[in-house]
């Protein structure tokens, strides 16, 4: 295949290092004479979709930019264009054949969404209507057609321990097109989307990132992480580089596993450590674990996205006894639901892209059972704030802490026990929400409990400047239980979570002791996600 175009197509994967499709497409064209472009489609249809936002393009735009500033270096061109991928790709194919040469497509594969699926549907048959070699390889822990949930775990750590693909020599560059400019968000017509205190997004600044996290902020990372006071700082922020694929699963791991041993050799010859705790970093690992574990489900099931696990769920929050849902769901969105840490966490969340996972639990568990929103709605409102969506985590979670994956226990948290667990004092609610910041902290966490004179003595007069809670707590989701109950009752209930905990539940060794005493068995079973990140909750 003499002077071949080997086209490297860039999607959630904005990197050079650990990229095989790269390094391939570069060892391919230096071996046969061939030259190499790198490709990136912004596609109307993934931008202008309920699950977008400007905020996501921001971070994608900033990326692009780097990550063309590298390709440079290598000598490679990135072309970047505005269209839906088969036909710029046609473009691009018609184009190279008036030269006289074929081209090849490489490309990482990716778990997005219902669009991306079809889309990756639609590129596989014109791959092969017009000859064309399409090589995808895998980045994450995700196994595509996988038969049974049977040896997963096995599997993932075979990929996460395989060698990192190193950034390759320099090659060719394909210069017979015009790269393009990286559009603005306001060019591609995304509504403006403020973000003050987004992530800032690149490949070196996902390394940074990484580095800093393992050798300095997660210190403390298992005792830090719930509270949004300390969260930011002490959880690995590498949500975003993943979300965007600025850096690697694979390189994240094996370097995570790497700063363990190194902690466990001091520990073991009582060497200084600066107080970083190998708990910390076991417990990082055990999370990365669970990315690709979520994305799984959707990867195996992609109907999950607008549909629940547990098909009785549906439509179980779609009758509207309250009557007002859009205003419940724009109090809840734009944080003014009286419930001082939700708001405040949802205008932190607003202003960064980022809220830690309890947080984010939370949130999605007062949408769900206080405000009774259907999931899909308020999820489509967090997956438009958080600028590290991810399809299979983010509709996984959202469905867990809504009680409709059937194999998991409904957890209601309660926006007052996480209030004063987690922000005790109220310095991160004063922060948010500066129209308490002169509530005394006996107030803080229930506001509306001031009498006239200390509403005089804060400024803040509970239903003019701060609002009343727009539900009773308590009562919400003691009818919001009454009526699971009504559906968990039903006969064909059980076959269906048998069935979701069959396809969905991880196999998992359960020799520790776990809190739930029985499932201490030395066997591999499924066991529900609750065993993943829920336990430890005590909401
Ligand atoms: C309703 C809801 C929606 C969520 N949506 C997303 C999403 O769109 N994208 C996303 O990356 N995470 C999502 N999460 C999971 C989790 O909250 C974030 O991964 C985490 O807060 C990101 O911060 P971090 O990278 O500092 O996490 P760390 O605590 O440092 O964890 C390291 C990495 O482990 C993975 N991880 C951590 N917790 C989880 C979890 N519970 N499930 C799956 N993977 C996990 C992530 O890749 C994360 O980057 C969601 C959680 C909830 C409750």
């Amino acid at each position: 295949m003499p002077g071949q175009l080997e086209v490297v197509w860039f999607k959630r994967d904005l990197r050079l290092g650990d990229h095989a499709p790269l390094a391939e497409a570069c060892a391919r064209a230096r071996a046969t004479g061939g030259s190499v472009l790198g490709f990136f489609a912004v596609e109307p249809s993934v931008i202008h979709a309920p699950d977008y936002s400007g905020r996501h393009w921001a971070a994608t735009r900033e990326a692009l930019a780097g990550l063309r500033d590298n390709l440079r270096v290598l000598g490679i061109p990135l072309a970047v264009r505005i269209g839906e991928v088969v036909e710029l790709l046609e473009r691009l194919r018609a184009h190279a054949a008036g030269k006289g040469t074929k081209l090849a497509l490489w490309s990482h594969e990716e778990t997005g969404n219902a669009i991306t699926y079809a889309r990756d549907r639609a590129v596989r048959r014109w791959a092969r209507a017009q000859g064309v070699e399409w090589n995808e390889r895998t980045q994450t822990g995700v196994v595509r057609r996988l038969p049974s949930r049977d040896g997963w775990a096995a599997a993932w750590e075979a990929r996460m321990r395989a060698p990192i693909v190193a950034v390759p020599d320099p090659a060719r560059g394909w210069t017979h097109v015009d790269p393009g400019e990286i559009p603005t968000t306001s060019e591609l017509g995304l509504a403006e989307d403020l973000c003050p205190d987004r992530q800032s997004a690149g490949e070196a600044e996902a390394r940074e990132t990484l580095a800093s996290f393992l050798h300095r902020r997660g210190k403390n990372y298992s005792r830090e992480m719930s509270s949004p006071r300390t969260a930011a700082s002490a959880c690995s922020r590498l949500s975003v580089p993943l979300a965007l694929g600025t850096i690697s699963m694979r390189s994240v791991v094996q370097a995570a596993h790497a700063r363990m041993e190194e902690l466990q050799a001091a520990r073991e010859v009582g060497a200084p450590n600066d107080g970083y705790r190998v708990g910390s970093v076991r417990s990082f690992i055990a999370r990365l674990h669970w990315h690709c574990h979520f994305m799984q489900k959707l990867e195996d099931e992609p109907r999950i996205e607008t549909q629940s696990f547990v098909s009785a769920f549906d439509g179980l929050r779609a009758a509207d006894p309250m009557g007002d849902r859009a205003e419940r769901l724009a109090a809840w969105s734009e944080g003014r639901t009286g419930y001082p840490l939700i708001d405040a966490c949802m205008r932190s969340l607003r202003a960064s892209g980022w809220i830690n996972f309890r947080m984010r639990a939370m949130l999605m568990s007062f949408a769900s059972y206080d405000l009774w929103l259907p999931w899909r709605d308020s999820g489509l409102v967090l997956a438009r704030l958080f600028t590290d969506y991810e399809p299979g985590i983010h509709w996984s979670q959202a469905q867990m802490q809504s009680g409709t994956t059937g194999i998991n226990a409904l957890r209601m948290y309660s926006p007052l026990k996480q209030s004063l667990d987690q922000d005790p004092d109220g310095d991160f609610i004063r922060r948010w929400v500066p129209e308490l910041k002169a509530v005394p902290t006996v107030f803080i966490h229930e506001p509306w409990k001031m009498n006239a004179e200390a509403e005089q003595a804060a400024s803040c007069e509970i239903g003019k400047h701060y609002p009343r809670p727009v539900v009773d707590h308590k009562e919400a989701v003691r009818q919001a239980r009454e009526k699971f109950s009504e559906v968990t009752r039903r006969p064909e209930h059980r076959t269906e979570t048998q069935s979701v905990l069959r396809t969905h539940g991880s196999r998992k060794r359960t020799t520790e002791k776990s809190s739930d005493s029985r499932r201490t068995k030395k066997s591999l079973r499924a066991v529900s996600d609750t065993d993943e990140g829920q336990l430890e909750l005590g909401v």
